[in-house]
């Protein structure tokens, strides 16, 4: 994922956000549009907020994704009996740990707080005393093992527990790093282009080392075989967002992997109290509906989804490449976010500039988001679109792109 920087420049600043409302748009339409009955309650008007066509992708300021009424309707039955709190972790984490080929699993407030946990778990094992004690790390082990370009902000998670990063390049300088303080060896997925060391070699020492390894692949799936993939490979832990592309509550993650590790991560999780993990709560509507996110997204036809994204994309391009000095490039990234990404570039016969294209479409009706994709160029993706969204993503780009055309 991009880094909040990042993602901040890329989405452009949002001063007329505020203005918007004020301007008598209506602001539910977009909303309304894929809307099957009326609400009760149209809380969109009657809290002003800006509802929006994403065209963006799974950002967690703009609420990530949309959850499919299968994740609706587990929530709403969960809303409706009382469970104990363990006892639903403890039976969808068979579930989820069958699912993806892990020993165990369990449902945290994010792939955020699953490092957090994880983490905690690494250190504490079940030891109530230091459970209690952390992140005062005294008689436990102290350091991760982290390499140079994949210690990025995400890092936090790990350093939340009390524990200090150790930076290293190459598979020698591991070598040289573990001591009998390190607990652990923390992988972020999206920068293995980065690093000098890959996979299954962080695995490896991991292993040669007797040292727990981590891996954070919180916006990794598609492709779905990642949900599995580095379980089978070896990590010790797992950690995923369920809000980004599973379409699981957004404030809903999985931390999978050693049964040891996370039996041990739950002892600071709720209902326990007096932990770092006390705040990290998910409630059992969360828990529910992240099974059954992960449950009907790995069922689903993956290839059929994968053309459904191609052919949006196709159409977009087509409606705006009809206008003289406009080009598309269509592009996926290897990893992380994983799906077509559509760049709509122009020349200077259309006096535009990459801000005031988002800030058009962001005020237009209805509201669109998209991303940078350069200085006159914007970049968008459809697999956050509700159904025939890319049609009205492609007129509004046209409308705008033709007004601007000298
Ligand atoms: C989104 C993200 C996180 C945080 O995940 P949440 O599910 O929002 O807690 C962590 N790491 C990476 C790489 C991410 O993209």
């Amino acid at each position: 994922m991009l880094s909040r920087r990042k993602l901040l420049k890329r989405l452009g600043a949002l001063p007329l956000v505020g203005g918007l409302m004020g301007s008598g748009i209506s602001v539910s339409s977009a909303m309304a549009a894929n809307t099957e009955v009326a609400p009760k309650r149209n809380l969109v008007q009657e809290l002003g907020l800006r509802s929006f066509v994403n065209a963006a992708g799974t950002y967690t300021a703009m609420t990530a994704s949309l959850m499919p009424k299968e994740v609706m309707e587990a929530i709403n039955y969960a809303s409706r009996h009382y469970v104990m709190l363990d006892e639903v972790q403890d039976k969808v984490g068979e579930r989820i740990a069958a699912l993806c080929h892990a020993e165990a699993a369990t449902v945290t407030a994010g792939c955020w707080s699953a490092m957090v946990l994880g983490t905690a778990g690494v250190l504490t094992g079940k030891d109530r005393d230091k459970i209690r004690q952390l992140p005062n790390l005294e008689g436990m082990k102290s350091e991760v093992i982290v390499q140079k370009s994949h210690n990025v902000g995400y890092v936090h998670a790990i350093t939340n527990t009390g524990v200090k990063v150790v930076e290293v390049e190459t598979a020698a300088e591991v070598d040289r790093a573990v001591n009998d303080k390190t607990a652990m060896m923390w992988f972020l997925n999206y920068q293995a282009p980065d690093g000098k060391i890959n996979h299954e070699e962080w695995v490896a020492l991991g292993k040669k080392h007797g040292i727990p390894t981590m891996i954070d692949m919180a916006a990794d799936v598609p492709p779905v075989e990642n949900l599995w993939k580095y379980n089978d490979m070896g990590f010790d832990l797992v950690c995923v967002s369920g809000g980004k592309a599973i379409k699981g509550p957004q404030s809903a993650g999985i931390l999978m992997g050693r049964k040891d590790l996370i039996e041990a991560a739950r002892l600071s999780a709720p209902p326990r109290g007096g932990t770092i993990g006390r705040g990290m709560k998910v409630n059992k509507e969360e828990i529910l509906g992240m099974y059954v996110a992960l449950d009907e997204y790995i069922k689903k036809d993956h290839d059929k989804e994968w053309k459904e994204w191609e052919e949006k994309v196709a159409y977009v391009a087509g409606e705006v490449e009809k206008i003289d000095g406009v080009t598309t490039d269509v592009s996926v990234p290897p990893i992380a976010n994983h799906t077509p990404y559509l760049k709509i570039s122009w020349d200077d016969s259309i006096q535009l500039t990459r801000e005031q294209m988002q800030e058009k479409l962001r005020l237009g009706e209805p509201s669109i988001e998209v991303i940078s994709g350069g200085d006159q160029a914007i970049s968008m993706t459809v697999f956050m679109l509700r159904p025939k969204e890319e049609k009205i993503v492609a007129k509004r780009i046209v409308e705008e792109l033709r007004i601007a055309k000298v």
